[in-house]
């Protein structure tokens, strides 16, 4: 009776435990179905991702291209119109009345301010195709940052700001594009002019940087983002812009040096511009090296804007 008895729970327990193995068993196999369909879906979902991105990347070029093709295109006949312009201007073909003269002022004026902007997007257009190639050679330092102040002064004489400059133990020479190195500082200058009232005062400063320093001043910064970014390259050159201008909020700094964006967005801008001198200056700077960042203490209180250049 007892080995019946005990063969008895045995058989049950057998069958219990085969039951629960079973229900297990299924309950596995469902989680592993479930799991194998959300792989599934997953992939599926990657693989409309990349198709998406690869989209977007020849929509992108697309767009590169056709902006370069655009804006080659429209300034041969505008160089046309500027330099005829300048030639009734000079007064080759006879003279001109007063109402004649300030009516051809404008059109030379606007078409060299649409041709900056051409340029602007033609080059934007080529760094973003991956056109825009570096041309580098050694650069008199002193000479093109003194020369970039020559630049500004009739514009800010005019409006009595005073142009000062500190340029302390930078080398002599530095191996880099002379002609984008010009034109990021003449965009920060230009801006700095722009945005300073009449009776205002911009430095253009120029010093050498040690990687360690830049660190701790960045790291505190809202740009403390590119202290991992920066090369590993022990010496800096840094060339900052400060002015007394109308300052930018906090919210702005990064917005600023997207293409198309401005500070002020409204329709009834105070400012003429289009947004593109710091995308293109900061890509410029990028393809250097380098990196580029502002600091202010708020609206109304003036600007920084600092690039730096590996030594
Ligand atoms: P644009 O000057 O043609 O509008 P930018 O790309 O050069 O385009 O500048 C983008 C925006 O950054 C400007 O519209 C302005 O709002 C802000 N900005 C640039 N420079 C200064 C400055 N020195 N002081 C205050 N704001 C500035």
């Amino acid at each position: 009776a007892v080995v019946f008895l005990f063969a008895y729970f045995f058989q049950k327990f057998r069958a219990k435990k085969e039951n629960q193995v079973r229900e297990q068993t299924t309950s596995l196999e469902k989680a592993n179905k479930g799991l194998r369909q959300e792989i599934t879906e997953r992939e599926r979902v990657e693989a409309q991702l990349l198709q998406a991105k690869s989209a977007a990347e020849t929509a992108n070029r697309a767009k590169s291209e056709f902006l370069a093709t655009m804006s080659h295109e429209l300034r041969t006949p505008l160089n046309h119109i500027l330099g005829f312009t300048e030639l009734v201007l000079g007064k080759n073909f006879g003279p001109l009345n007063e109402t004649q003269e300030e009516y051809l002022n404008d059109v030379l004026h606007s078409g060299n301010h649409l041709f900056s902007l051409i340029n602007d997007i033609l080059n934007l257009s080529k760094v973003e195709a991956g056109k825009l190639e570096i041309d580098c050679s050694p650069v008199r330092l002193k000479e093109i940052l003194e020369n970039s102040l020559i630049m500004v002064r009739e514009g800010s004489r005019r409006r009595q700001i005073q142009l000062s400059s500190e340029i302390k133990g930078i080398p002599e020479t530095l191996s880099m594009d002379e002609r984008k190195f010009k034109q990021v500082l003449c965009n920060l200058l230009a801006n700095a002019v722009k945005f300073t009232p009449e009776g205002g005062k911009i430095l253009l400063a120029a010093h050498l940087v040690t990687k360690e320093e830049l660190k701790a001043r960045l790291r505190i910064s809202p740009f403390s983002s590119l202290v991992e970014e920066l090369k590993d390259q022990p010496n800096w050159l840094q060339i900052c812009v400060q002015d007394t201008g109308i300052g930018l909020a906090r919210h702005n700094f990064e917005r600023i040096f997207k293409v198309f964006e401005q500070a002020d967005g409204s329709l009834t801008r105070r400012y003429e511009g289009a947004g593109l001198g710091l995308a293109l200056a900061k890509r410029l700077v990028e393809l250097q090296g380098g990196k580029i960042w502002v600091e202010s203490e708020g609206e109304g209180k003036g600007c920084r804007f600092c690039f730096i250049v590996p030594v």
